[in-house]
């Protein structure tokens, strides 16, 4: 049995082919991909963007994978890495120019534990964003008009 059918069956969900694929997708990828992205990586009509989304939102209700915005608001997804009880977050970089999102994972996004205890809070997104111009935009130069 291979890890990504591990992932479903822990998480109550059947398994089926368009769900191993998605999670092969996100695995394979070194940074958050959005709905498009993904849908993108599939020979073309072979998975529509509602089970695309459905799909996606399924993982990110039961924390297998973390959401994060990218430029406009657009909801990029990443595979949980983190250890079983805890999730471990970090900040990401977003390119305005070509709207890539990067992980910047040598720093972790602690938890306000004392105001999250104190206040009765529950806390459902977390968004640490860094934007700019990326290194490959920033070497094409300023555009031209
Ligand atoms: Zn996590
Ligand atoms: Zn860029
Ligand atoms: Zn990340």
């Amino acid at each position: 049995m291979n890890n990504r059918r591990q992932i479903l069956i822990r998480n109550g969900l059947s398994i089926t082919n368009n769900r191993l694929r998605i999670l092969a997708k996100l695995k394979g990828a070194n940074r958050p991909l959005s709905v498009g992205q993904i849908v993108g990586l599939f020979p073309e009509g072979e998975l529509d963007r509602v089970t695309a989304y459905r799909t996606l939102r399924m993982f990110l209700d039961r924390g297998i994978v973390h959401r994060i915005e990218g430029d406009n608001g657009t909801w990029h997804y990443e595979m949980c890495k983190c250890p079983d009880i805890e999730h471990v977050l970090h900040p990401h970089f977003v390119c305005s120019e070509c709207k890539k999102v990067m992980c910047l994972e040598s720093t972790r996004v602690a938890f306000p534990y004392k105001e999250i205890r104190e206040c009765n809070l529950s806390v459902e997104d977390v968004q640490v964003k860094f934007t700019g111009i990326c290194g490959p935009c920033r070497e094409k130069g300023p555009r031209v008009c």
